[in-house]
């Protein structure tokens, strides 16, 4: 860790006192890394789990393949992380061509769909066009859109809505597009080049979104939970694991853990999921607005299903995404492709990773995904019946939250909430304590931490989050949101509407 200069005495942090930090994903660990850095070390880090890292944590199966929660591509968008990456990591990472693809009507279709829908059936890639063209030809028309449902077809007009967007969408999302905002998403995707569409079909080019300038990072060994890890040795003598927190008294500012540990705190940072923050563990004074408010997010959870196959690769994909019915699957990953290390041998092994999403208006059977991912695999194409006598690894991983949906209520509800626990000594960051997918990548919550920790020690502003507070003159802690989107959100690909 680098020493930092601090310019002068009297600085924000001086007083900052004792800091509690709930959970050891990258935000709790990025705040922790950055307090250690500008000289605060009067902090700990409680985790529930046995281990660090969180969402970003990799697991080693019996089989020895490794999997992670979900395919995690990094593509960071902070000098900052780059650098933290390059101290944690050194050399020890491979560099991958981001090669994605979309599977539908039997066949291959390179990704961004847009540009590519010369793949589809002569009819649908008429249907796709034509709507395109119609639904680009109103201007502006998507500022009308009241909700993400209304902007898909606002901006990419009715064929591409019902063949692509649609159904993608809510096998993503578990939410009908309906009850989602449309911030999210972005103004990048806003104009859609027509006139590429339509040139890309006429003169039978292909339109790839892959190549030299769209590569990423992978710990050589270990997966995405490796670089995690690595914070583990660093913040020594400040994690505690196995701890959940049980008990924040608002009042007192005291938090209570499973271990019987109690903790007065001068400010906390919750990594918890804000719903379960407000509903479950806050006590004492607290209003049943914020407590209902909280309530009303959403989330939907995800199954990872891992399938281990003992034959070499058969493709240089990165991952796939997957629009139709006939799997439960909505992205695969080729894990095996992104290190040579993920499997136990790389010449005779290769990995999926599976992700189906799950929420009140999608379940899933918990007790038959696995098999029901192994026929969605030959349904899809991926894998022959033959070939499902060679599979030697079957792991399944159960994320009860894994995507903060984006409702179009949640900001109100994060302008309501994020203040006032704000006045109460508690900043509820990360990818479920803040609630924004938009800013909800490794490299956002990790810097999540990190910025909420430069703006107590260094007075710096926290960019990432897209909200600051202004202390009324009625001392009430204001929300003021500063931008729709983050400079900083997106994935940092060209991408349409798919999670990176
Ligand atoms: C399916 C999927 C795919 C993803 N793909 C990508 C990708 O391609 N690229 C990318 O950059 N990011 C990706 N992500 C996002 C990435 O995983 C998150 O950005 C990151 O892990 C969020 O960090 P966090 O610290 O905010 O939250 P988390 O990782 O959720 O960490 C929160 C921590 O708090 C702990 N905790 C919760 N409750 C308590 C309690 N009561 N007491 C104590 N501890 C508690 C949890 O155990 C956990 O360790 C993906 C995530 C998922 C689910």
């Amino acid at each position: 860790m680098p020493e930092v200069k601090r310019t002068s005495a009297g600085l924000p942090g001086a007083s900052l006192g004792r800091v509690v930090i709930v959970g050891s994903g990258p935000t709790g660990l990025g705040a922790a890394y950055r307090l250690k850095e500008l000289g605060h070390t009067d902090f700990a880090v409680y985790e529930r789990h046995p281990y660090i890292g969180g969402l970003s944590h990799s697991f080693l199966d019996d089989q020895g393949f490794t999997w992670d929660i979900g395919g995690h591509v990094m593509f960071s968008h902070y000098k900052y992380y780059d650098e933290v990456f390059e101290r944690l990591m050194g050399k020890e990472f491979t560099l991958n061509n981001r090669e994605s693809w979309v599977r539908m009507f039997d066949r291959w279709v390179p990704y961004p769909f847009q540009n590519n829908i010369r793949y589809l059936p002569a009819q649908e890639c008429y249907e796709c066009l034509s709507g395109l063209i119609k639904a680009q030809a109103v201007k502006d028309g998507h500022k009308a859109a009241r909700n993400f449902g209304e902007f898909i077809d606002a901006i990419f007009g009715e064929g591409i809505a019902r063949h692509f967007m649609r159904p993608y969408n809510f096998k993503v999302w578990a939410h009908p597009p309906e009850m989602m905002n449309k911030h999210w998403i972005g103004e990048r995707v806003a104009v859609i080049d027509v006139d590429r569409a339509l040139k890309n079909v006429v003169l039978q080019r292909d339109d790839f979104g892959w190549g030299p300038n769209n590569q990423f990072k992978f710990p050589l060994k270990g997966g995405t939970g490796e670089f995690y890890r690595r914070f583990g040795p660093v913040l020594e003598g400040h994690v505690r694991l196995n701890t959940a927190i049980r008990e924040i008294d608002v009042d007192a500012r005291v938090a209570t853990f499973s271990d019987g540990t109690v903790e007065k705190f001068d400010r906390l940072v919750s990594t918890v999921p804000l719903d379960l923050l407000c509903t479950r563990i806050l006590k004492g004074n607290v209003p049943d607005e914020i407590r209902m408010a909280a309530a009303g997010l959403k989330h939907s959870g995800g199954h990872m299903v891992g399938i281990g196959i003992k034959r070499p690769c058969p493709s240089t994909k990165s991952w796939m995404y997957y629009p139709e019915a006939n799997c439960p699957f909505y992205r695969v990953t080729y894990l095996s492709n992104y290190s040579p290390f993920m499997t136990p041998d790389k010449d005779k092994y290769y990995s999926l990773l599976c992700e189906t999403s799950v929420s009140e208006f999608k379940p899933v059977n918990a007790a038959t995904i696995v098999e029901e991912t192994v026929e969605g695999l030959i349904n899809s194409g991926m894998i022959s019946r033959e070939e499902t006598r060679d599979i030697v690894s079957k792991w399944h991983y159960y994320a009860d939250y894994a995507y903060p949906t984006p409702t179009v209520d949640r900001d109100q509800i994060l302008e309501q909430v994020i203040p006032w626990l704000e006045s109460r000594g508690i900043s509820s960051r990360g990818r479920f304590g803040m609630w924004k997918y938009e800013v909800a990548n490794t490299d956002h919550t990790l810097m999540q931490g990190v910025e909420w920790a430069s703006k107590q020690m260094l007075g710096e502003p926290e960019t990432t989050i897209g909200m600051s507070y202004r202390v009324t003159d009625d001392g009430r802690n204001n929300a003021v949101v500063t931008s729709e989107r983050p400079t900083v959100a997106g994935s940092g690909e060209k991408r349409l509407l798919n999670k990176g």
